[in-house]
Formats: structure tokens, sequence, C-alpha cells
């Protein structure tokens, strides 16, 4: 059976890191502050807002909650965004996605401060990324890179292999791995012979969002698996991209769903803010 990867105990780990430097930051006088906006009141974004608030209180970070109708107009919430860039007191503002049909999700992400854009989707952030200068880095690829590190697992000429190919898992993903020195293949859905494709990797990760897609056909033995996916079973349970139970007796290490990757997002998103102190001094 394989080492099951604990997301819940590492992301703890790294948000008793941070309550300590935000700590020493508020002894300095400085209080790290994030701007949480959200528009309507989407259910699932209801929660992930909530739990990036409990994080910013568990780790002694204020949070300011924005939430604002559904029938915001674009303007103003980069009227909003305008103020908040502004504003010296804040040093983080997330946005939280999916946004309502008539706001244009390109134009308000660019509206932010890339110095404030601690989910790290400015393309000034991802450009950073992409040609290894100081910048941002998306909270749930910056999270697995913590869980492979924090587990012992080397990346450094590995064969890794990222299947899924957006702009917040996916390329960026693909672009930490390259910098932690891997061998890197990106599938997606126009791969052709995608399990011998993923039968390659050494370190395979999942992020399609599809149920239990990734059965140990798709998985060499004794490969790293991480599963990003959060999807709902036939009976309404969490499950991620992979089949735990099939794949699991297989590799050497895998992650759940829960308690995988999920609880890195936020402490990564928690990390960035206290990152984002810096960048704008
Ligand atoms: P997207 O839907 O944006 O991207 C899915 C990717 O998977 C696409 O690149 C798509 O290919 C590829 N794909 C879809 N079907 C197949 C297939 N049958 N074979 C091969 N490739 C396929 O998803 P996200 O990246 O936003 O999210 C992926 C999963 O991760 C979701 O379950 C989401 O809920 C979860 N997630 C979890 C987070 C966490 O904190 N744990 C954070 C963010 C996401 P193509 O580009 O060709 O269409």
């Amino acid at each position: 059976m394989a080492f099951i990867i604990d997301g819940k105990a590492i992301s703890t780990e790294i948000k008793d890191e941070l309550k300590q430097l935000a700590a020493e930051k508020k002894a300095e006088g400085v209080e790290v502050t994030l701007a949480v906006i959200q528009v309507g009141d989407d259910p699932a974004s209801s929660v992930y807002v909530r739990n990036k608030k409990k994080g910013c209180e568990y780790v002694g970070i204020r949070s300011l909650s924005y939430e604002l109708p559904g029938e915001t107009t674009q303007e103003e919430l980069l009227s909003l965004i305008q103020e908040l860039n502004g504003r010296r007191d804040v040093n983080g503002i997330l946005v939280q996605l999916p946004l309502p049909s008539h706001i244009h999700e390109d134009t308000v992400i660019r509206a932010i401060d890339p110095r404030k854009d601690v989910d790290g989707f400015h393309p000034q952030s991802v450009g950073a990324l992409c040609i290894g200068q100081k910048g941002f880095v998306s909270c749930t690829p910056a999270g697995i890179i913590q869980l492979l590190k924090r587990s012992g697992i080397e990346i450094a000429g590995k064969e890794c292999v990222v299947l899924g190919r957006s702009n917040i898992v996916g390329k960026p993903m693909s672009l930490l791995l390259l910098r932690e020195n891997a061998t890197v293949t990106i599938a997606h859905s126009r791969t052709r012979n995608l399990k011998e494709v993923t039968g390659r990797a050494d370190i395979l990760i999942v992020a399609v969002g599809k149920p239990k897609m990734i059965t140990r056909e798709y998985v060499k033995e004794g490969a790293v698996v991480i599963d990003v996916g959060i999807n709902r079973d036939e009976n309404n349970k969490l499950c991620g991209d992979v089949d735990f139970e099939d794949v699991a007796p297989v590799c050497s290490a895998i992650t759940p769903v829960p308690g995988g990757v999920g609880p890195m997002t936020i402490a990564m998103l928690l990390n960035n803010c206290m990152e984002s102190v810096s960048l704008q001094s």
C-alpha cells in the first residue's frame, strides 16, 4: 500500500510557520491584510471564501470582506479594486472566481496591482513564473511542490506528467516542475495514447476534473500520484480525478481527496499574503 501524503498535516505545519512570521511582522507594526471580494452568492464560492477567511484568522492575517450583490457592475467592481490597489494598509487582493457572466474575468484580474495579486493569476505573475523571475505563483501548484518537498520526494531529474493544461493548475504546475529540474510532459484531451504517456511518469499530477478517471492502467508501478480533482461521485461523496482504491496499491505515494491538495491551496494563499509585504516594501 502506498504512503498517503497528508495534505492536512503539511498545510497545518506551513500555517504554523506563517503564524510565527505574522506575529513577528505585527511586533514590527505591520498587520498583514488580505481583501477578499465575492460577487454574488454562489454556494461553492461562499464555502471557499469562508475557509480562506478562517485560514487568515488562524495565521493572524487581517481579512477585509467585500460581499457584493450579484448585480454589481463591472465598473463598480473595478473601482473597488482601484481603491484597494491604492490602499497602503492592504497587502493582498483576492477576487473569488467564477464571477457572474456579465463581468469579464480577464479584465478584473488585469486590474489587480500585480504586487497584490496573491492568487497569482495576473498575466505579469504568470509571465514572471515563465521566465524565472520573482512574482506570485498560483496557489494550488505551489502547494503541490510543497507537498512533494515536505514528503521527501525528489523532483529533480524525474519524469513528471501533468494531466490537464488549465491556466490555474496544469500550466503553472508544469512550469514549477521544470523550475525544480524535472523532465515535464503536459497531457490533455487531445493527447494520443494517454495511458502510455501517463504510464511513463515517476510523478503523475492529475487535474482533469473527471471523477475517478485515473485507474491503475494509467499509472506506472511505484509512481507518486498527486490528485488535484475535487468532484462528487455517484453517491454525492467528494472524490478526486484518481480512483484512489484502485491506484493506491500500485503506487509509492498518493494524495487522498479530501485531505490532500485541497488544504494546501489555502496555505499557499496565506503564504503569498505574507510574501506580498516584502514585494510592496
Ligand atoms: P479545467 O476544466 O480548466 O481543465 C481540465 C483539463 O483536463 C483540460 O486541460 C482538459 O484538456 C483536460 N482533460 C479533460 N478531460 C480529459 C480527458 N478525458 N483526457 C485528458 N485530458 C482531459 O480544470 P482545472 O484545471 O480548473 O481543475 C481540474 C480539477 O482540479 C477540477 O476537479 C477542479 O475542481 C480541481 N481543482 C482543485 C483545486 C484544489 O484546491 N484542490 C484548485 C483548482 C482546481 P483540454 O485543455 O484539451 O480541454
